[in-house]
């Protein structure tokens, strides 16, 4: 990260359309700006932020705020959820009190938003862009560059460190002021709508549900591997199969020292990892996993004959012999979102 350079303003870079020409809105009034993408295991794109400098010319900062978005969740989000686990209140507020704390870091005065109001019902209703000014404690520092002319003018515009006269005053849901606005910036490489946040995403929630249901005290880390491969849960016990090579690839980045490390021995297969939360699983618990998730090698299920899985933890490893099979008597299921609604449910303070 840079330090001690000083800017005028601190943007919050989804990458979305908005955020884009929000950092590019205020950068043509020759006004120095950072760009800030937050990450957490259910948005954001690190691996993607060198290209974005290059694309589109902005000076971005990865910022990770992946265990105190959760530590948000567990604390039941105040404005509740969307239609899945996402809670964009909650959300924003939590980005703008991390990027308000950065203001003196970057040296820079003010934040900017690419909020437009109107254009999503949950969080940029008008009175949603308030609650977020009030609890994110942004009053007189927050500036939406794209809806600016429609709300009363900020201490920024004011003092004539930002020209309101070359902000918008876009307003609702549609696309066509911010398209005609990205022309004008020579913008051709243009960001699809509202993509890439898992907590609006079924699939993703029928991930995380389980999580929050049998987990005491989960962590970011916990919810990087509920995004890997397979999720099969039975009770407290937690199972993630590879899928694929990048699966598996990403189950060997989540190991920890706890963490059962489940490989069939002699046939191509997934990787397989138990997660250990609530202490040991039991032996029949481990030759349980071993026989399900070896029934995901169809070489291994097509030979009909018991075969050896290494279980590892830490430096420890031993082999299990059993017969693969999807009916087993712990009964590992995926979550589904019927399974899902009652955990999701039970978190937001708007259904209780
Ligand atoms: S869609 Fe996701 S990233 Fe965007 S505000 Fe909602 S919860 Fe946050």
């Amino acid at each position: 990260m840079t330090k001690n350079t000083t800017y005028d303003a601190l943007a919050l870079f989804s990458a979305g359309l908005d955020s884009l020409l929000s950092a590019k809105v205020l950068q043509a009034q020759g006004l120095r700006v950072k760009c800030l993408h937050f990450v957490t295991p259910f948005f954001g794109h690190p691996g993607r932020v060198r290209g974005w400098r290059k694309t589109y010319g902005l000076d971005i900062d990865v910022v990770n705020i992946g265990d105190d978005y959760v530590q948000m969740m567990l604390d039941k989000p105040k404005y509740g959820f969307g239609k899945y686990y996402n809670p964009c209140v909650d959300c924003k507020i939590i980005m703008l009190r991390h990027t308000r704390q950065l203001l003196e870091k970057y040296g820079a005065t003010f934040i900017a938003t690419g909020e437009v109001v109107g254009q999503r019902p949950m969080s940029q209703r008008r009175d949603a862009m308030n609650s977020v000014i009030n609890e994110s404690d942004t009053e007189g520092l927050l500036l939406r560059p794209l809806c600016a002319k429609t709300l009363p003018p900020t201490p920024m515009e004011e003092s004539g460190l930002v020209d309101r006269e070359r902000l918008h005053g876009i307003s609702g849901r549609g696309r066509k002021d911010q398209l005609r606005l990205a022309e004008e910036f020579g913008i051709t490489d243009i960001p699809t709508p509202a993509g890439g946040c898992r907590l609006t995403e079924q699939a993703s929630a029928c991930r995380y549900a389980p999580v929050f249901q049998h987990h005491p005290a989960p962590t970011a880390q916990d919810f990087y591997l509920s995004n890997v491969g397979r999720q099969y849960w039975a009770g407290t016990h937690w199972l993630t199969i590879g899928r694929d090579q990048h699966s598996n690839e990403m189950i060997r980045r989540n190991i920890t020292e706890t963490d059962l490390v489940f490989d069939v021995v002699g046939y191509p297969g997934p990787l397989a990892l138990g997660r250990q939360f609530t202490g040991a699983w039991t032996e029949d618990a481990v030759r349980d996993a071993a026989a399900f998730m070896a029934s995901f090698s169809p070489k291994a299920r097509r030979a009909e004959t018991d075969i050896t899985v290494t279980v590892t933890q830490g430096d420890t490893e031993h082999t299990v012999t059993i017969y693969p099979s999807r009916e087993t008597a712990l009964g590992w299921k995926e979550c589904t979102w019927q399974d899902a609604i009652p955990t999701r449910n039970a978190m937001d303070p708007k259904k209780r």
